[in-house]
């Protein structure tokens, strides 16, 4: 398996998504806290904000975080290989 980055605690969204700088960043939920400053799948470092605009939810998706999100959910390589259509 290609899950190397941990196990998924059951109560918990298996990562979040996190507008950042006009892309959609995923991490895992283990620092959800408001103001918390977290690395993303990318490694991209982000700060977690809630109360979120419609209009960020529409930006792009980071290839690299889509991939890694796959990874945590399903947990086999995304079928794309992490680019995106
Ligand atoms: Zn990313």
């Amino acid at each position: 398996m290609s899950n190397d980055i941990g196990p998924v605690g059951r109560h918990e969204p298996p990562v979040m998504w996190q507008p950042h700088e006009g892309t959609r960043h995923a991490y895992r939920p283990d620092y959800y806290a408001e103001g918390a400053e977290v690395a993303a799948l990318c490694g991209e470092p982000l700060e977690v904000r809630r109360g979120l605009g419609e209009v960020e939810w529409l930006w792009t998706s980071c290839p690299e975080c889509v991939a890694g999100a796959w990874r945590l959910v399903h947990g086999t390589e995304h079928p794309s290989g992490g680019e995106q259509a």
